[in-house]
């Protein structure tokens, strides 16, 4: 497995002296915080793409291969992929042509050898890290990710209770019967925000170290949440206008 440090960033042959200091900005929560909504929301608005490494790791679930069936088992169990797959998905992710602009990582780090990698690459290509964190009461936590059901076809989310399909278990789009991902079901839900608890929640400390932590109340509708982080994010694109002049110096 290559080295994520190696290849990430710095291989993308980004100048950081000449480019437009591009912002990474960085959706840290528990599942169910609602990170996948906001992500996209944030995409739609301010046109930056997504790297949602959960969703990454499933279609390489979906393949007939032994990384395939490995990354499919470990997923069932709610466990987290090791550092070195996750690396080798990433970097290949970043270096596209598509996030040379900023992008927002859903998913990922989740892991203090996964933030220092992406610190690294960062740094090489003249990126600007910015953390969002979304805080939900965990009682709320468990409701959104027991009643979470997804179209396999088109891979629309719904919600029982927050947003229903409108014929019971199918999907409005195409009238697939919805599921349950494996992941979601309630014992595995319980081991991966043990894992969060244990693995992700010092990152937050790592970022707030550096002044680059935000947190955001994440109650309230999907648009009340979007509100908060746009202000954030708005803020800090000028913010990172301001680095092109900085870093042609
Ligand atoms: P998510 O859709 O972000 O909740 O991710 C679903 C699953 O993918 C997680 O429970 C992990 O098994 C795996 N996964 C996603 N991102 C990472 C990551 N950065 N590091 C390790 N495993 C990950």
């Amino acid at each position: 497995m290559m080295a994520f440090s190696a290849h990430v960033g710095g291989a993308c042959g980004r100048d950081a002296r000449t480019e437009f200091m591009a912002t990474i900005y960085v959706l840290m929560g528990p599942q169910g915080a609602g990170k996948g909504t906001q992500a996209q929301l944030l995409a739609d608005r301010f046109g930056l793409p997504i790297v949602a490494t959960g969703d990454m790791l499933r279609e390489i679930a979906k393949t007939d291969t032994p990384l395939g069936h490995h990354v499919k088992a470990v997923l069932a169990r709610g466990e987290l992929v090791s550092d070195d797959i996750l690396a080798e998905v990433v970097k290949e992710r970043l270096c596209n042509n598509d996030c040379r602009g900023g992008s927002i990582l859903d998913g990922f780090p989740r892991t203090l050898p996964q933030a220092r990698l992406l610190e690294k690459a960062a740094q090489e290509d003249g990126c600007r890290i910015v953390v969002i964190k979304i805080d939900v009461p965990h009682e709320l936590l468990l409701r959104r990710l027991t009643g979470r059901r997804i179209c396999k076809r088109c891979n629309s989310i719904y919600h029982l209770e927050f947003k229903p399909p409108k014929v019971d278990e199918v999907c409005d789009l195409d009238g697939e019967p919805l599921f349950t991902r494996p992941d979601d079901k309630e014992e595995v839900i319980r081991q991966r925000l043990q894992l969060y608890m244990e693995k992700t929640r010092p990152l937050l400390e790592y970022y707030d170290e550096t002044n680059r932590l935000y947190r955001v109340d994440g109650t309230g509708t999907p648009e009340n949440v979007f509100s908060r982080i746009a202000e954030i994010v708005a803020k800090e694109s000028n913010g990172g206008s301001e680095c092109r002049s900085m870093s042609e110096v």
